[in-house]
């Protein structure tokens, strides 16, 4: 006796299932100036300190603390430190250096006294300089290895390497790191309704927009897409079209025929010989009829094929599938935000709503679900920002309530 339908498989679990089959495959040289969102296969070691040698951090003159206890105390300036041109000497009690930020602190001076809190007859050697402002001792100098120690791991393996992260490896002595293959992305949108974007459509038929988001979605992942075309709905087109890839793939990514429709040929297709079925039924909506699979030695993500549900799992499946395939990690941001409108309770399906993501005069998160649900709108999800996600049996919720939020990246 059984009292439901058989449990589906938790959007947890799923990810899990993904995830275990995949990682980085090899590794490549590449110049830091190229390496924006690739992830460093190595760790790496700073090769020069940073400062390299103790500077000044302010326009000045290099003194002896012990030569300035009282205003009024006098020095003589005997040479100048600027940026790239040290001062060779050393400096002696009651001599000053004239010095500029980022040089080097001349052998013999500890301290830094400000431009402002002196006065100088002129800017020439051998000028008397008086100190107007006693400093306190060490001020403003920068010692050497500050910010960063030859030898100090400055990057771990695995980051996802940003601009920012680039200029640090530049500055300490890098010109080039290793970092993770991009993984290559095969997309094959299925169905005999699709016509290629820029034709146009005859009777029952519609342009196919899937393959040109998934593209656009794996490149901003950091990913290659490789075009498969569009397989029509016959048994075994699918792996025709995936088996002529005409590179080899990391990764497959289908969209549609993933139900059980007499047109559906997916899950069939992948009993045949040198592949494998998965999963195909997770509890998520958006998205239920989502196949994992492997066809000879590629692994398989089969979406869904209606625009927003395949968007939807490309945020939840395909993100994290590219970042494991490069060496890295990728887990969705959740906010907590207010709810400004009642939502019913949920039912087994882990939902995730498309929805507005504002905030209040207060800096308070704000989050409005978009009026209509249907997985085929497009137009909701182009308009959409952010994603409320809402565990399976969650209960009616009112407005005023706090949800889990995942915000849409602005660029997919
Ligand atoms: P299917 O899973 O094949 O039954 O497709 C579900 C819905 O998604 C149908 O209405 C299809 O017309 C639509 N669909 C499938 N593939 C695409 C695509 N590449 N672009 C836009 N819509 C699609
Ligand atoms: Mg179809």
């Amino acid at each position: 006796m059984s009292d439901g339908p058989p449990p589906l498989l938790a959007v947890a679990d799923a990810l899990d299932r993904v995830l275990r089959g995949l990682a980085p495959s090899q590794t490549e040289i590449c110049e830091l100036q190229d390496v924006r969102g690739r992830v460093l296969a190595t760790d790496i070691a700073a090769r020069l300190s940073l400062p390299p040698a103790a500077v000044s951090a302010m326009d000045g003159y290099a003194i002896r603390a012990a030569d300035c206890q009282a205003p009024g105390a006098s020095l003589t300036r005997i040479g100048e430190s600027a940026a790239g041109r040290p001062w060779g000497g050393s400096v002696a009690a009651g001599e000053a250096v004239r010095i500029f930020t980022g040089a080097v602190l001349p052998d013999g001076t500890d301290t830094i006294l400000l431009q402002e809190d002196a006065s100088a007859i002129d800017e020439t050697d051998g000028a008397t300089i008086t100190v107007n402002e006693v400093p306190r001792a060490g001020q403003f100098i920068r010692p050497a290895g500050l910010d960063v120690t030859t030898g100090d791991i400055i990057l771990t393996a695995g980051t996802v390497m940003s601009a920012r992260l680039i200029a640090l490896a530049i500055s300490a002595g890098h010109t080039e790191v290793s970092v993770w293959h991009r993984p290559h992305v095969g997309i094959l949108s299925t169905g005999d309704e699709l016509v290629p974007p820029g034709g146009t459509p005859g009777p029952g038929q519609i342009i196919s927009s899937n393959a040109v988001y998934l593209s656009s979605f794996v490149a901003a992942c950091g990913a290659v897409p490789v075009d498969l075309g569009i397989a029509r709905d016959r048994p075994g087109e699918m792996l025709s079209c995936v088996r002529a890839a005409p590179v080899p793939l990391d990764l497959v990514v289908t969209t549609g025929g993933a139900s059980v429709g007499v047109h559906d040929h997916i899950v069939d297709d992948l009993s045949a010989s040198g592949t494998e079925l998965g999963f195909w039924k997770i509890a998520m909506r958006p998205g239920k009829p989502l196949i994992h699979g492997r066809i000879d030695d590629t692994p398989l993500l089969g979406l869904p094929g209606n625009p927003v549900s395949s968007a939807v799992c490309a945020n939840i499946f395909l993100r994290p599938a590219i970042a494991r395939l490069s060496g890295g990690d990728h887990r969705p941001q959740m906010i907590a935000a207010r709810l400004a409108i009642d939502l019913k309770a949920n039912d087994r399906r882990q939902d995730y709503l498309r929805a507005t993501l504002e905030y209040d005069p207060q800096g308070q998160a704000v989050v409005t679900p978009a009026r209509k649900q249907d997985s085929s709108m497009i137009s909701i999800y182009a308009g959409a920002n952010a994603l409320i996600v809402r565990p399976p049996h969650d209960e009616a919720r009112q407005a005023g309530d706090m949800v889990m939020v995942m915000p849409l990246d602005p660029l997919l």
